[in-house]
C-alpha cells in the first residue's frame, strides 16, 4: 500500500509506502525539491527571500454539509442566530439579496402557529 502525498515546494502529488522506512518520512517528491525546500527555507530562516509552501487543497464540503454541521452545535446556531440579529439590528439584512433571510427572522418573533393557551399564560 501507499499513500499520497503532495510535495509542499512544488504541490506535485508523489506516493510513499504506508509502512514506514526507518528514518524520517519522506516529505519531498524528489531529490531536486528535497534539496531546493533545504536551501530555501534555510534562507528563508536567514531572512533571505519570502517563500510560499503549497497547502495541500481542503476538501470541497457542500453547502446543505455546513448546514448540517452547523444544525448540530448549539454554539454555532447561536452565533448564526446573533450575527443574524446584530446584522438585522444594523440594516445589514435590508438588502434584496438578504430579505428572504429578513422575513425569517421576522417570523422567527412571531411564530404563526402558537396556540392560543400561550396567549394567555403570560408571555407578553
Ligand atoms: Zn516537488
Amino acid at each position: 500500500m501507499v499513500d499520497e502525498r503532495t510535495c509542499p515546494r512544488c504541490g506535485q502529488p508523489f506516493y510513499v509506502p504506508s509502512t514506514p522506512r526507518r528514518g524520517r518520512p519522506q516529505q519531498w517528491c524528489s531529490q531536486a525539491c528535497r534539496r531546493a525546500g533545504y536551501e530555501e527555507r534555510r534562507a528563508a530562516k536567514n531572512g533571505a527571500i519570502a517563500i510560499e509552501y503549497v497547502e495541500k487543497p481542503a476538501p470541497t464540503i457542500t453547502l446543505d454539509e455546513h448546514v448540517a454541521a452547523v444544525l448540530d452545535s448549539p454554539a454555532a446556531c447561536r452565533n448564526v442566530l446573533r450575527q443574524l440579529r446584530a446584522r438585522h439590528g444594523n440594516g445589514e439584512l435590508k438588502d434584496a439579496k438578504w430579505s428572504s433571510v429578513s422575513d425569517e427572522l421576522e417570523r422567527l418573533g412571531n411564530p404563526p402557529d402558537r396556540r392560543p393557551d400561550d396567549w394567555f399564560r403570560g408571555s407578553r
